[in-house]
């Protein structure tokens, strides 16, 4: 792509591997370039995340976009490349891009070798149609409607092996940014990225503790750091939340080894945007959905420590599971009982097919009867005695019958009360919304 635009947006996605690198690295890269060629970032960089269910994703299925341009108006900072501030601007005009130049950079950092990664990168002029994000983060989408949507839209696209990374650089072009939070990564220089790297637990706690709009620090209740990546990737940290500047101060709280680049994207983390209402009748593999049903079996734990029960609309019945990782979330999943009303948050597995629950509502607790004892003879005021199981009672001098439910029953009292329960932080998906959030509102940048 060469010529005077307004402005370009830049996707990219599907370049690392379950090992090392991380997409959102390149943004670094790009915008190093782009600076030196005079280019600016017009607007935070993206970090979209979509459908976290798709089996070929290689860790948390996120994509990247920029807005590049002549950057005039407003600016914010949005990062620092070894100590040089990177800025982003309100606005953009005309310039001049040689896309050519850019896109052999970034190949030096993709995991060809790896047989699942195959990378895309998207240009285009405008932004792609919003129904790509939509359907990119809750459902399966194929290439080569991608493919045709990139032709109509005039954009450019560069696939390398299979070049399925299409998909997600389209769809992180197309994602309008209603709902949104941040995430601020740090990133180490390359020579260590191979290095074991620190961040000092207390420090983390501290920072979590200390700011007001920050999510996913850290899990209490697993004593478990859940800002730095389990693998050895670039990103050293990634501290989540709703505001920009909170999470500039937040960094500096966190001690860690030392990084030279941070930058703050602009996500979908945290929005619930991957779940669709649906009966559970029309449940497909693939999709991340929210039923609402009576409990029709109770929790039993299977082998693993996973918890499955079932539910039923009235459409059909559904198995749900809380598995085993999702820790003690499964100890509130096994007092829910039978007849209770829930609205169950989770991905839909294919085989055996069962819901994956990020969350759960539980909306009325059912009145649970217990039996305490036998019912009296209502001539002689003996206790009466059982028949057999579901049979009934008689009294033994009299000879009369009561049925079942004559017996003495007291009301359960329930160990859990109505409302909202979540997997814990370990646990977490990005795309989920955490109940910390819930009702809160992201502040703009611009
Ligand atoms: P990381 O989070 O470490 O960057 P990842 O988990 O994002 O990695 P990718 O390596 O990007 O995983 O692989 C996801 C692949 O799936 C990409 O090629 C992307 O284009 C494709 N993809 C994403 N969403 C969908 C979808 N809804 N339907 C079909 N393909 C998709």
């Amino acid at each position: 792509m060469r010529g005077k635009f307004k402005s370009v947006y830049i996707g990219i996605d599907d370049t690392d591997s379950r090992r090392g690198m991380c997409t959102t690295y390149l943004v670094k890269v790009l915008v190093e370039k782009l600076k030196d060629l005079g280019v600016d970032l017009i607007g935070p960089p993206r970090l979209v995340r979509l459908n976290p269910n798709i089996p070929w994703k290689t860790r948390g299925n996120g994509a990247v976009c920029i807005r590049v341009g002549k950057g005039y108006g407003e600016k914010k900072v949005v990062g620092e490349i070894e100590g040089e501030k990177i800025y982003a601007f309100r606005y953009g005009k005309d310039v001049n891009i040689d896309l050519n130049d850019i896109i052999p950079l970034l190949k030096n950092y993709f995991v060809l070798e790896d047989s699942t990664t195959n990378p895309g990168i998207v240009t285009s002029k405008r932004k792609l149609p919003e129904w790509l994000y939509w359907k990119a983060v809750r459902d399966v989408v194929d290439i080569a409607l991608v493919e045709r949507l990139l032709e109509e839209n005039d954009a450019k696209f560069f696939k390398f092996k299979n070049g399925r990374g299409i998909i997600g650089a389209s769809a992180a072009i197309a994602w309008r940014a209603k709902k949104f939070t941040y995430e601020l990564l740090t990133y180490l220089p390359e020579n260590k990225w191979e290095e074991e790297r620190y961040i000092d637990k207390n420090s983390v706690i501290d920072m979590d503790k200390k700011t007001k709009y920050t999510f996913d620090n850290y899990d209490y209740e697993n004593n478990y750091i859940a800002i730095s990546p389990h693998s050895k990737t670039p990103v050293l940290f990634g501290i989540r939340g709703l505001h920009p500047e909170e999470l500039i101060r937040a960094k500096d709280m966190v001690k860690s080894t030392p990084y030279n680049a941070w930058f703050i994207f602009l996500t979908n983390q945290g929005t619930d945007e991957h779940l669709v209402k649906r009966k559970i009748k029309n449940v497909k593999p693939y999709q991340n959905v929210i039923l609402r049903g009576k409990i029709v079996e109770e929790a039993r734990r299977i082998e693993g420590g996973h918890t499955i029960f079932k539910i039923e609309d009235s459409t059909g019945k559904i198995d749900c599971a809380a598995y085993e990782p999702t820790k003690n979330f499964r100890n509130i999943i096994e007092k829910l009982r039978v007849g209770d009303e829930v609205e169950v948050y989770g991905s839909v597995r294919d085989e055996p097919r069962t819901i994956n629950i990020e969350k759960i509502r539980i909306r009325r607790l059912a009145e649970v009867k217990v039996k305490v004892a036998n019912p009296r003879c209502p001539k002689c005021g003996r206790r009466m005695e059982s028949i057999g199981k579901g049979k009934g009672y008689r009294c033994r001098r009299c000879g009369i019958k009561l049925p079942e439910e004559a017996a003495e029953f007291k009301i359960l009292e329930r160990e859990i009360k109505e409302g909202w329960y979540e997997v814990p932080v370990i646990a977490r998906r990005h795309l989920s919304m955490p109940l910390k959030i819930k009702g809160m509102k992201s502040f703009k940048m611009f």
